[in-house]
């Protein structure tokens, strides 16, 4: 039976293991000095039983490390790990970055327009979202909605105003506009209606 320890959470020490460090023959296909990613092969390290060859990697940042051809080559591999990290660090930058936004008005208007449209346990779903109303799929990024509202009139204390109120909420149906002349047009509307 296999130890749980070579799945899952192993370490790559662990995994190498297994590797038998048996001397590079006719099956290994030799890729020292090719580049996968950010690592280049330095030095066959050996081969597990049957087939399945490891490889001596230096990574771009400095780094060894020891992996197989295969995760070479079907990109499994393509740094020591310090990519990974990078990404990561990138992506935690932008949620930072989202985070940091939802605490102006801009994003709670943005919210509450959400809930308007789409929960119907919100109180004037039933004025939006129950008829319909949509909001434009590029506006499912709040930084998307905000650049556009910037550029667009937004100021504190306007409300967005669609000017076709039969379309949905997009970029080129609505506006910034005071609370009072919205319920101006509503009003109008009535009277007309
Ligand atoms: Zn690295």
């Amino acid at each position: 039976m296999m130890t749980k320890g070579l799945f899952g959470g192993e370490t790559i020490r662990k995994r190498l293991d297994l590797v038998i460090q048996k001397p590079m023959n006719g099956h290994v296909e030799d890729i020292q000095g090719k580049r996968f990613g950010m690592l280049t092969v330095r030095k066959y390290y050996g081969s597990k039983q049957k087939g399945g060859a490891y490889w001596i990697c230096d990574c771009d940042c400095g780094k060894e490390i020891i992996t197989s051809a295969h995760s070479l080559k079907d990109g499994n591999t393509s740094s020591c790990g310090c990519k990974h990290i990078k990404q990561s660090s990138e992506l935690c930058k932008t949620r930072n970055k989202i985070h940091g936004y939802s605490k102006e008005p801009l994003y709670f208007v943005w919210k509450t327009m959400r809930q308007r449209c789409y929960n119907p346990r919100q109180h004037d779903y039933k004025w939006y979202g129950a008829k319909g109303v949509k909001i434009a799929e590029v506006w499912n990024d709040y930084t998307v909605f905000r650049k556009w509202s910037l550029e667009n009139g937004y100021a504190h204390g306007l409300t967005i105003d669609r000017i076709d109120g039969n379309k949905d909420y997009s970029p080129d149906n609505c506006r910034w506009i005071t609370i009072q002349e919205q319920q101006k047009n509503k009003s109008n509307v009535k009277k007309t209606a």
